[in-house]
């Protein structure tokens, strides 16, 4: 039973590490979610860049086509025929032909007849201006020679008008917003790949010390349970280093805790059949006559009583500390109960001349299981009854306070000092062992009251003085004015 150092584990340095695979690691996950979020804010930033470099373009064309139309309304000369001219050449001087693909201009009469056509671009073709043509609107025009962004307005002179008609290629503009959303891609995979390793490399370093917990903390087995893991200097790491450590402790105490256990209730064991055997050695050879042999026999089934009786506790607690303990709770009247006990253990007490009584003036009710309520309240008595002096008085009484109801069990024995006061409903833990022995006791019977006491939701407290007497008490919940 007692917890061996690696049991089932062939290696003596602790378990090794699981076979992790990255793609199931914490870190990739962070490096993917990370990812994920430069990417959304890099496709955020190439949207809003690109685009309002789309609509700067666009503005810029239709002003180009604006200034022509304004330059051409300035060098406009009509002669005394009546045909119109262009006085010099600042067609086009504002606009970059390279970035552009160029640029055209035509003067219409109201008659439909092409009076002026000049440029750079190869004369596009366009149709006459009608009487639906939109004036003064921007319009992108598909035509064989490629997209042209086109113009129409009036040109007024005295005497008349003529319309005039501003073009200019959009092949130049739509090639650098091209190029603009190319860079933009180029540039946003460059990143997201460089902020991807980044991230990769960042949450594996963020993260190695999570491994060296691990490792440590799978360093620590049953027999190394006094290890702790060594203070972290993040926050979280902290939390859970100290979370761990705190499992580490309680699990040690259990450990501890169930070894002392078995060794006790070996030893607890041993001793009866230790006894049985001698008796047994001793009727052998010393018994001659029947009555000798049937003390012996007599001495042999007392072992064999308390034999059987330290098995029932045993297996109670057992029962009770794994949860298999089935508890059927019902109004029990505690006052009843309290009768119930002292007159079942009053042939005890007389024996030892103890005046034993049940003080309960009024009834009590608790929700309790009768019969566990019934052992735990046997329990006290009989304590009281073997460790008190004879003709000495006990006292099994009820009562109520705020929100709980108890029963006690008062007596003028020796009293407990504060180091059994604080031990006294361990396993086995008895302050005198020879004369708990003598007095058929297995040292399981508190620890059986404090387990009822807490599976009903209550307690057991105990005032005692040494020399005086104790009072243990029950404490259960319940209305001051009964359930
Ligand atoms: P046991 O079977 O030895 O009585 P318990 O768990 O019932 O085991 O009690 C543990 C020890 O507590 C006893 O051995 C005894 O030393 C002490 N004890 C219990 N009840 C009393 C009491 N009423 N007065 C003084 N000592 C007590």
């Amino acid at each position: 039973m007692t917890p061996r150092a690696g049991a089932g584990n062939p290696d003596p340095g602790g378990p090794k590490r699981s076979g992790r695979r990255w793609v199931d690691s914490l870190a990739m996950r962070i490096t993917v979610w990370y990812g994920m979020l430069l990417g959304l804010c890099l496709v955020a930033y190439s949207l809003a860049v690109g685009l309002s470099f789309e609509r700067r373009m666009d503005r810029e064309l239709s002003w180009r086509l604006q200034v022509d139309i304004e330059l051409a309304a300035r060098a406009l000369i009509v002669d005394d025929e009546g045909r119109p001219r262009l006085a010099g050449s600042t067609l086009g001087r504002h606009v970059d032909e390279e970035e552009t693909g160029g640029h055209w201009l035509e003067i219409w009469s109201p008659f439909g007849e092409r009076l002026v056509a000049t440029g750079t671009l190869k004369p596009p073709g366009l149709d006459p201006p009608t009487e639906e043509t939109p004036l003064r609107q921007p319009r992108t025009l598909v035509l064989p020679a490629g997209p042209v962004r086109e113009m129409t307005d009036i040109l007024r002179f005295p005497g008349g008008h003529f319309l005039v008609r501003a073009a200019i290629s959009e092949a130049g503009t739509r090639a650098q917003i091209r190029t603009v959303w190319r860079e933009l891609l180029v540039l946003s995979a460059g990143v997201l790949f460089l902020g991807g390793l980044g991230g990769a490399a960042l949450s594996r370093h963020s993260l190695k010390p999570l491994d060296r917990m691990a490792d440590h903390a799978r360093r620590i087995t049953a027999a190394h349970l006094h290890e702790r893991l060594p203070a972290q200097r993040t926050a979280e790491l902290e939390e859970l280093r100290q979370a761990f450590n705190a499992a580490l402790e309680q699990l040690e105490g259990s450990f501890e805790q169930l070894r002392r256990f078995t060794a006790d209730a070996s030893h607890e064991l041993r001793t009866p059949l230790t006894a049985l055997r001698s008796v047994g050695e001793v009727g052998l050879r010393g018994a001659t006559t029947a009555d000798d042999a049937r003390e012996v026999i007599g001495s042999m089934l007392e072992e064999v009583d308390r034999l059987g009786r330290l098995a029932d506790e045993l297996l109670t607690l057992a029962r009770a500390e794994a949860g298999e303990a089935k508890l059927e709770k019902e109004p029990v009247d505690l006052s009843a109960l309290a009768r119930d006990v002292v007159g079942h253990l009053c042939v005890l007490a007389e024996e030892r001349e103890q005046s034993l009584e049940a003080a309960v003036p009024v009834p009590v009710v608790a929700t309790a299981d009768r019969s566990a309520l019934r052992q735990a309240v046997v329990n006290l008595v009989d304590n009281a009854i073997k460790y008190s002096p004879e003709r000495s008085s006990i006292v099994v009484a009820t009562g109520r306070r705020p929100g709980a109801v108890f029963i006690e069990v008062r007596d003028e024995g020796p009293g407990l000092d504060e180091v059994d006061r604080r031990r006294v409903f361990e396993r086995f833990y008895r302050i005198d062992r020879s004369r708990s022995r003598e007095m058929g006791g297995t040292g399981l019977g508190l620890s059986l009251v404090k387990w009822t006491a807490e599976a009903h939701d209550g307690s057991v407290e105990l005032d005692t003085e040494v020399g005086r007497g104790s009072t243990f008490r029950l404490v259960l919940p319940g209305s001051a004015a009964g359930p």
